[in-house]
């Protein structure tokens, strides 16, 4: 995908706030911290397009941003982070889920995972939720710059073994040294035609 524009359009936490289905439309989620804003820029080809979040997990909102003037982005809420207030963790699946279980242009999920941990309670239940809602996903396991190429077959094998998911469902990114990147375009534009 050769991208020309990318530009913020909007954040929402609710429905009624969200632009209006015009749009196809790829989200991302995935654990605070994980790399999610990082993917996203590379992936526009915009350093600072999405903040990368110092503070993580201080952004509670969805934002909508629109790439070549036709397809949505969207940023969800990043979950997992420890020293987030309990109201705010209260609020984050009710939302996730409204927005997974409402939205008509909604085409794919990049659920991005860190090559070096175990994927989490939160992880798999979102793979849930996406299963649940019959979603397509696509799951991108980042900072793989990190790892050794041993260590990537290694850690592929534990992140298999606790989701659930065929190793071939598995797409190896670094927003670093930006492998993957085409390869995530390419699946996402596979989803979406589908
Ligand atoms: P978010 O909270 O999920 O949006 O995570 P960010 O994109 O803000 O990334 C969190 C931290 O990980 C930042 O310090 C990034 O620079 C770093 N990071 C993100 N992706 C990669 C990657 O692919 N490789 C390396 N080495 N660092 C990364």
């Amino acid at each position: 995908m050769h991208v020309t524009s990318a530009e913020f359009v909007k954040s929402a936490t609710k429905p009624a706030n969200y632009p209006p289905e015009e749009f196809p439309e790829v989200a991302f989620a995935g654990r605070s911290n994980v790399g999610k804003s990082s993917l996203i820029n590379v992936l526009v080809n915009r350093k600072g397009l999405v903040r990368t979040s110092s503070t993580p997990g201080r952004t509670q909102l969805l934002n909508f941003f629109l790439v070549n003037g036709g397809l949505m982005l969207v940023d969800l809420p990043g979950y997992g982070f420890a020293k987030v207030p309990l109201a705010v963790k209260k609020q984050w699946g009710p939302m996730m889920e409204t927005y997974l279980a409402s939205r008509r242009t909604l085409g794919c999920v990049v659920l991005i995972l860190d090559i070096r941990r175990v994927p989490t309670e939160e992880d798999c239940q979102m793979l849930q939720w996406l299963r649940a809602y019959d979603i397509p996903t696509l799951v991108v396991v980042t900072k793989c710059d990190k790892v050794s190429k041993n260590e990537r077959a290694k850690q592929a094998a534990v992140i298999a073994r606790e989701t659930g998911l065929p190793r071939d469902e598995m797409l190896f990114f670094s927003a670093l040294s930006r492998e993957g990147k085409d390869a995530v375009w390419g699946r996402i534009g596979e989803l979406l035609a589908a």
